[in-house]
């Protein structure tokens, strides 16, 4: 009988054992490896955000949709380390690290405007170098209800863009922003008569965007329109347009000059408004024109920065 109980006793040793080591070892590590592979979809959009600037809103965007998920993992991870020691806690801190990291890359979502026009013009510039390599991070996956709730009640662009009507020039992809990031003037030839400007001053005025960018494109219809003399049915536009080709010496310059010379004179047209000279003397804005060059996705600055 002795024996016996001995070896009942040996044996619940030897199941305690067991289940001791089970708990402490095997299913943390079970634990950590479901959290990591939860995270491994989100680490991905993060590190390529890390890698561009980490300037852009929609950056924001992808970093709400990590840190959540960060943070769900993080608290499923924690539930298991209470029951189970302190390895788990070990991984979940570092996974904690991890989504902290993450939201140093990138801004939070509503996060605020830029600091200055010229971070604002920033901003613009590499999101334009993230749709060239193809790198875009707007919309986030799964955060683009989000960002739309977020922005029910008011908006804050930190940029006004106005832009040809062109079906390949849309602002928000050129500069991978996301909703609520650009404030969006979209005519043909990218002209700037009075309802134009007001629509600008509104947006600079009211929703204080710091930086206004005229973005001219290759090929513009308009223009070339007006450059061929041929601007049957877009005659309002066109009489926007032809000053600025007033002093073009068509005979030596190339249709890309024209265009520039366009952008350039919408550019003066914002910069000749009162309020907004009255800000730009202040430093609290920019006014700059750009041409975007369909075969490289490049948009370049035409005008001083
Ligand atoms: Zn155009």
């Amino acid at each position: 009988m002795k024996k016996g109980i001995l070896k009942m006793k040996k044996c619940n040793l030897w199941v305690s054992l067991t289940v001791a080591l089970l708990i402490t070892f095997i299913l943390p590590l079970t634990y950590a490896q479901e959290t990591q592979s939860k995270n491994t979809g989100t680490q991905q959009v993060n590190s390529s955000s890390a890698n561009q600037g980490n300037q852009a809103n929609q950056g924001n965007q992808a970093n709400q949709v990590q840190g959540s998920q960060g943070q769900g993992s993080q608290g499923q991870t924690n539930q298991a380390s209470q029951a189970q020691g302190n390895q788990v806690n070990q991984v979940s801190q570092g996974q904690g690290n991890q989504a902290n990291q993450m939201n140093q890359a990138t801004p939070a979502i509503g996060s605020p405007a830029p600091q200055t026009p010229a971070e604002a013009l920033q901003r613009l510039i590499d999101g334009n170098k993230r749709f060239v390599k193809d790198r875009t991070i707007c919309p986030a996956p799964n955060a683009l209800a989000g960002r739309r709730e977020e922005t029910i009640a008011k908006q804050r662009p930190f940029a006004v863009i106005v832009g040809c009507s062109d079906s390949r020039v849309p602002p928000e992809l050129l500069f991978d922003q996301g909703l609520g990031d650009i404030f969006v003037v979209r005519i043909a030839g990218n002209v700037v008569g009075d309802l134009e400007l007001s629509s600008v001053e509104y947006s600079v005025l009211v929703n204080f965007s710091q930086v206004v960018l005229v973005l001219g494109h290759q090929n513009c219809g308009a223009v070339e329109a007006v450059w061929n003399d041929n601007s049957n049915g877009i005659q309002p536009i066109a009489k926007l347009i032809e000053p600025a080709l007033y002093n073009v010496n068509r005979e030596k310059v190339s249709l890309k000059d024209a265009i520039i010379a366009n952008v350039k004179n919408s550019v003066s047209a914002i910069k000749a408004s009162g309020p907004i000279s009255k800000l730009l003397k202040e430093n609290k804005i920019k006014v700059v024109g750009a041409y975007y060059n369909f075969e490289t996705g490049e948009t370049e600055i035409v005008t001083e920065k």
